[in-house]
């Protein structure tokens, strides 16, 4: 059955989530809003920040080395903080939000996977917007390595997404590294990502706040793309930036679908 609206999976990393804090929560779903009334693309959310979120209020907040119980324990703590956040910016655009914490054993397991499907179907339905985050006090992949890059890319290929929107803490993908070289240009379009281009970047981690970095991003893009969804790299914090993916205007990169 041909779908009414367009949908999109967009996924907020941890250091967007937690530095934006409540005003950039709510500047996102006031985005939201507007995707839906002029665009009429619907948006299933994929948020990082539940264990960032705890840190920050915990005395963990300045040791490094946390165990992974230990950040099992804070994503349980963070988990309705980064939800407070989102329940609050969304009853501010007049929507509601429900959460959703899945696992990639829940996206392997066929009647599992059909279940999630099925919820979020209904959501959508009934104009609810899906906040999905791992369940981390389960299950570790994305603590270990991702910050819900990979996940977000699952989702958008589960639920048949048109495009996948990862807001990051930089402009996107660069010609060479931007913290070494002051002459590194933002690249715009990608055809695809290569292992050529996967193994350039490197797999070095994320913020301090997540376990993401461009690597995950790369690789994320890169699945969805196989998928034939096109994946864009944006700056979570600029003015209007989802509007602007929806306008294709020029802004961050853009990974086309193969
Ligand atoms: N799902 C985790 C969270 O929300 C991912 C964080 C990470 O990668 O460290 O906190």
């Amino acid at each position: 059955m041909k779908r009414k609206r367009r949908r999109w999976v967009i996924k907020a990393g941890s250091n967007m989530v937690c530095s934006g804090g409540p005003l950039l929560a709510r500047a996102w779903m006031q985005q939201l809003a507007r995707l839906k009334d002029q665009h009429g693309i619907e948006v299933i959310w994929v948020t990082s920040g539940a264990i960032a979120s705890a840190t920050e209020r915990t005395k963990f907040k300045n040791s490094k080395r946390r165990t992974l119980s230990e950040k099992q324990a804070l994503s349980a703590i963070g988990q309705p903080l980064v939800m407070d956040l989102y329940n609050l910016a969304l009853q501010t655009s007049g929507m509601l939000g429900a959460q959703v914490l899945l696992t990639y054993d829940d996206l392997a397991n066929k009647q599992r996977r059909a279940n999630f499907a099925n919820t979020l179907e209904q959501l959508l339905k009934w104009d609810v917007t899906p906040i999905l985050n791992e369940n981390d006090a389960v299950a570790t992949e994305e603590i270990k390595f991702g910050d819900n890059d990979s996940l977000s890319a699952k989702v958008a290929g589960v639920m048949r997404a048109e495009r996948l929107v990862i807001l990051t803490d930089v402009e996107g993908l660069c010609d060479s590294d931007p913290r070494k070289n002051k002459n590194a240009r933002l690249v715009h379009t990608l055809d695809r990502i290569s292992k050529k281009l996967l193994a350039q970047t490197g797999t070095s981690a994320g913020s301090s706040r997540g376990t993401g970095g461009m690597y995950s991003k790369l690789s994320a893009a890169g699945e969805a793309s196989r998928n034939g969804i096109e994946a864009w790299l944006v700056k979570g914090d600029l003015p209007d930036v989802l509007t602007r993916v929806a306008g294709n205007e020029t802004v961050g990169t853009r990974i086309r679908a193969r």
